[in-house]
């Protein structure tokens, strides 16, 4: 058995500033995978 303390990595939305695109991803992606825009955090877990 184990524990189940930890909170496994969840994939958050990034959206790119520059084109609108969403991405899910478990870290931020820095850049967007389609036009290198800047992206940010659609929602930041709570814990
Ligand atoms: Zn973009």
């Amino acid at each position: 058995m184990r524990d189940v303390d930890q909170t496994p990595a969840e994939e958050s939305p990034y959206e790119c500033f520059e084109c609108g695109s969403v991405v899910l991803v478990e870290n931020n992606p820095g850049q967007c995978p389609d036009c290198a825009g800047e992206m940010r955090n659609r929602h930041t877990p709570i814990e």
